[in-house]
């Protein structure tokens, strides 16, 4: 065990789980590439959604952050005016598409989804929310009774009363022998039967338009649309948790949520907006946001390094088209992923834009494969390529690379992966 390990473990909870048998001390990045302590390069396709969304060590953010660390101020009280939060708060308003929008910063996305479930029980006098079964949301007590997945409920304690919508589990076997257009239909009657049991003034609906730490579980496009259709009959709101999927992550759309012709009453946001600097937030109907009657839930979103850092990466996406770059190479890695479909371990691969995943199986009895999965992470690693992993059962390979991926690299990031993948299954099929 490296010197570093022991003492992580001494002191730092044994909840928070590392990565790899020998845990990665990462000490340097550039471009899409990161350098490890022992002097090891990994092509980064984990980057996107965990810190990097525009890749490592990036000028014009470095500058932005530089300048304002240079005028001696890394955080005013928010009773103060600060010129970068309005500043960034117009660019997210207009860009979000909401109707007379406002913005509310926060240092994370677990804080961004607090204030929306906030805002949207107190805007409609309820307790009761809707959410996603197998859905991440946050690990606060707010977020984490919205979490549907099992593997990360740190609590079962609620302040709300949640009930679970199918929708993100097209794959199930039950549902595998029907059309989307049929599948729809059996969540909106989903839906329609939870809201029969529920009293009249459900808060809203939280849901992630692709499921991230649930393993990238897609719902067909028309999905939310239908959903919508039946929450406006009620007044329900919908929030739509855009952590993973927003800034043209998804290729087809600047919000994931719009690949369903949707447009929330909110969306949240956060960790790839920094580029690695806490920053996240909430963007909402105005009449919304003004209605609650104190601060969100914390003072301390959106500081002034931070929201440097945002301002840059930000315009750095716009000005750089990437939504555009992820709708170009997206479908590049996919193509030279598809054939690992064809092999014993692998129950399915799937994506869109820059996000993508392989589900990794039993040979034998088809069953999700969390060890397969593991032992694919490994060899990712000995070849030079960071992934990431998740869904339901862990088996799940999960990829986001930085939306300023390059051809070249995807190329080799795929090609890794694919390598990985066929030497695991040569072994265990
Ligand atoms: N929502 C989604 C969809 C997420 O993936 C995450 C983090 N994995 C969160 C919310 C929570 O964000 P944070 O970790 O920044 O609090």
């Amino acid at each position: 065990m490296s010197e570093l390990l022991a003492r992580h473990r001494a002191v730092m909870p044994s909840w928070l789980a590392l990565y790899y048998e020998t845990p990665i001390e990462i000490v340097s990045g550039k471009g899409n590439r990161v350098v490890d302590a022992d002097g090891n390069t990994y092509l980064d396709f984990f980057a996107g959604i965990v810190t990097n969304m525009i890749g490592y060590d990036v000028a014009e953010v470095r500058d932005a952050v530089e300048a304002q660390l240079a005028r001696g101020v890394v955080h005013t009280s928010t009773l103060y005016l600060l010129r970068g939060q309005v500043e960034l708060a117009e660019k997210i308003a207009r860009l979000s598409g909401i109707p007379d929008a406002k913005v509310f910063f926060t240092n994370s996305g677990t804080e961004a989804n607090e204030t929306a479930l906030l805002l949207a029980t107190h805007a409609r006098g309820s307790d009761q929310v809707l959410a996603m079964r197998n859905s991440y949301h946050g690990r606060s007590y707010g977020t984490i009774a919205v979490t549907g997945n099992r593997g990360w409920k740190n609590s079962s304690l609620s302040p709300l009363n949640v009930h679970y919508l199918h929708g993100t589990d097209r794959a199930h076997p039950a549902f595998a022998h029907l059309s989307d257009a049929e599948y729809v239909d059996v969540c909106v009657a989903d839906l329609r039967e939870v809201l029969s049991t529920t009293a009249p003034d459900v808060a809203c609906l939280i849901a992630e338009p692709i499921q991230g730490v649930g393993g990238f579980a897609m719902p067909p496009d028309g999905l939310y649309a239908a959903y919508k259709e039946v929450l406006d009959e009620q007044g329900i709101l919908f929030v739509s948790d855009e952590v993973q999927t927003g800034w043209g992550r998804t290729g087809t759309s600047f919000w994931g949520i719009g690949n369903h012709g949707v447009t929330p009453d909110m969306m949240t946001f956060a960790k790839g907006l920094g580029n690695g600097f806490a920053v996240g937030g909430l963007v909402a109907r105005g009449d919304l946001m003004d209605a609650l009657p104190a601060n969100g839930v914390s003072t301390f979103g959106g500081n002034p390094v931070a929201t440097a850092a945002a301002n840059a990466v930000l315009d750095y996406v716009l000005d750089h088209d990437l939504q555009a770059n992820a709708a170009r190479l997206g479908p590049v890695v996919l193509e030279r992923l598809a054939p690992l479909t064809g092999l014993s371990t692998v129950g399915a691969v799937r994506g869109r834009g820059l996000m993508f995943a392989v589900d990794m199986v039993d040979p034998a009895s088809g069953a999700p494969s969390p060890t397969l999965a593991a032992a694919v992470l490994e060899k990712t690693r000995e070849l030079g390529l960071l992934v990431g992993k998740g869904g339901l059962h862990g088996h799940t390979l999960r990829m986001a690379p930085p939306l300023t991926l390059t051809a070249e690299e995807a190329e080799e990031g795929a090609g890794i992966l694919v390598e990985a993948v066929t030497s695991v299954d040569s072994t265990a099929a």
